[in-house]
């Protein structure tokens, strides 16, 4: 099953303590898709500007990802910057130039439309709804979301809770929603409110995830060198959706566990060099041993 992700495709500016790297890919689609396109084909609907480098959709298409829904525009394409302090977790947004995805409007080519598997990745909520808006019957739909739209959308982000099949989102953004300092109180006041399994990230303490009677927690691949945490959010949900895509119909919660760790096991990845460079390269193999690895780190007692 092929998965329909929208969001946005942008040029970045990072800074860690230690590297700078100007207007590389990035955006919440750009990461999202490429993750997921290890496990299943993509079709992507975005905008970038006349500055965007075609080589990018010479790439996408190398790698199943169809991007005939990724609206190309008059002006620039959208640029964020931001810095990163020496935990390499927390982080400042330095700059925000929309360009054209001031304008922006998901439209879904006809041939995306009966897509079954869709992925929400982080954009306003209105645009989110506005694409399943498009959709003929999509029968599962996964949505990422941030703090700017939990703080300047409410209304809109809460409208699109009872559309929504899994919810991710991050420890703090979870926190600031339900206004609960516990993450297991605020994950299932989340699942209250619409959707039917809630993935809440940790960054590096792993990550939790909530059913209707299910609960399952896994930690994170221990990393020695992080060069650019960007995009580690996304890479986790487009791995998680990919993955879910390819078990087709309805996943069962095992595969959910084991779509959580395919998607810690692919963010491992993307941090480990600017953009998505370390995602360029990857093979198939270097993720199934991880995989492994992953599982065998994670057993606490030794079934004979
Ligand atoms: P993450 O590290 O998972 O939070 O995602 C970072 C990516 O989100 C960067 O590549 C940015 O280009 C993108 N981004 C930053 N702000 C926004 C926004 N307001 N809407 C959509 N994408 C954004």
């Amino acid at each position: 099953m092929s998965v329909l992700i929208v969001g946005s495709i942008a040029l970045d500016t990072v800074k860690t303590p230690v590297e700078e790297h100007a207007d590389q890919l990035g955006g919440s689609a750009s990461y999202a898709a490429l993750g997921a396109s290890f496990f299943s084909p993509v079709k992507l609907v975005g905008v970038v500007g006349d500055d965007f480098p075609e080589s990018e959709f010479e790439f996408w298409k190398s790698r199943n990802i169809d991007a005939e829904g990724v609206q190309r525009a008059q002006g620039k394409t959208f640029r964020w910057s931001g810095e990163y302090a020496w935990d390499m977790n927390t982080r400042e947004t330095k700059s925000v130039a929309l360009n054209v995805f001031e304008t922006f409007r998901p439209d879904v080519p006809a041939s995306y439309r009966k897509s079954e598997f869709v992925l929400l990745a982080n954009i306003a909520p209105a645009l989110q709804a506005h694409v399943l808006d498009q959709m003929e019957k999509p029968r599962f739909v996964v949505a990422d979301t941030m703090d700017l739209w939990i703080e300047t959308t409410r209304a809109d982000l809460d409208a699109l809770l009872p559309r929504v099949d899994l919810l991710i989102l991050n420890d703090s953004e979870a926190r600031e929603m339900t206004k609960e300092t516990s993450l297991i109180k605020a994950g299932r006041k989340i699942r209250a409110a619409g959707p039917k399994y809630v993935a809440i990230k940790k960054g590096e303490h792993g990550a939790l995830l909530f059913g209707e009677n299910e609960f399952f927690s896994c930690g994170a691949y221990p990393l020695e060198d992080i060069h650019d945490p960007t995009g580690a959010g996304d890479t986790f949900a487009g791995g998680m959706a990919g993955y879910l895509a390819a078990q087709g119909g309805d996943p069962t919660f095992a595969d959910f566990r084991r779509a959580m760790i395919y998607g810690s096991v692919l963010a491992s990845f993307n941090v480990e060099a600017f953009s998505l460079e370390r995602m360029r390269t990857l093979q198939q193999h270097e993720i199934e041993e991880r995989y492994r690895v992953f599982r065998s780190m994670s057993q606490f007692e030794v079934v004979t």
